[in-house]
């Protein structure tokens, strides 16, 4: 390579690690270390979970969801993918209706990454400005992939929000797992103070009917265990 690219690559990479990957590792890391103290503290000795649900609403799959979480009485988190949440309005009312958590996943799902200062200020703006339109004030947003960049730090930061990560995934959107797996993954990896990512939208042949086929068997389980359903804002504080 000649020296000039040579430069101009480094250069790059270096642009790249200070504006995405370092702050995206920091946020891991720090994600990882909350995790580890249980959420049992905050909750007193209350054995809590906390469902969450990424990448919808869905027409296909969030309304048997809904229905499910209602007739077992649990309130859970959304995280809504803005112009999913602009094409089906009524399912995010349907959500807050029904007492669920309706937070952010950004506007169309594009990794933070490798998204320059310009689109992640354009595309976070419009994202909030659909789910206001939606009369949907939004306070908690999870990035897409866990991902972040400095200026999306940034935005979050002016808008007042809160990033919510997780502490267990069951690798749900998978084309190739069974709803059996999804359930022996969720029975054995979750416990108190749980913040469980599973996905009501997107992933690859039709992956969200299985997370909810892996959920009827689980909710039961975890009900006959005693735990209590909590939203994001009793984890991260209001
Ligand atoms: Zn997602």
């Amino acid at each position: 390579m000649p020296d000039k690219n040579k430069n101009a690559a480094i250069a790059a990479a270096a642009v790249l690690l200070s504006y995405s990957m370092l702050p995206t590792a920091a946020v891991r890391v720090n994600n990882y270390i909350t995790n580890k103290i249980p959420a049992v503290k905050k909750s007193a000795g209350r054995k809590t979970i906390c469902l969450s649900f990424d990448d919808g609403p869905d027409s296909r799959y969030t309304p048997e969801l809904l229905d499910l979480l209602k007739e077992n009485d649990i309130s859970a988190s959304f995280f809504a993918v803005a112009e999913s949440a602009e094409k089906n309005p009524e399912l995010i009312q349907r959500m807050k209706d029904e007492g669920h958590l309706v937070g952010l996943h950004s506007l169309n799902h594009r990794c933070p990454l490798f998204m320059g200062m310009r689109d992640t200020r354009e595309e976070f703006m419009r994202a909030v400005d659909i789910m206001h339109q939606l009369d949907t004030d939004v306070i908690y947003f999870r990035p897409p992939w866990g991902t972040i960049n400095l200026q999306l730090a940034g935005m979050m930061h002016k808008y007042g929000m809160k990033m919510v990560l997780w502490s267990v995934m069951a690798e749900d959107w998978r084309g190739d797992i069974t709803a059996e797996e999804i359930a022996r993954r969720l029975r054995r990896r979750v416990h108190s103070g749980s913040v469980i990512c599973l996905h009501d939208g997107r992933g690859e042949n039709a992956a969200p009917a299985r997370t909810i086929q892996a959920l009827r068997k689980v909710i039961p389980v975890w009900k006959s265990a005693g735990y209590e359903f909590v939203k994001a804002d009793e984890v991260y504080g209001k």
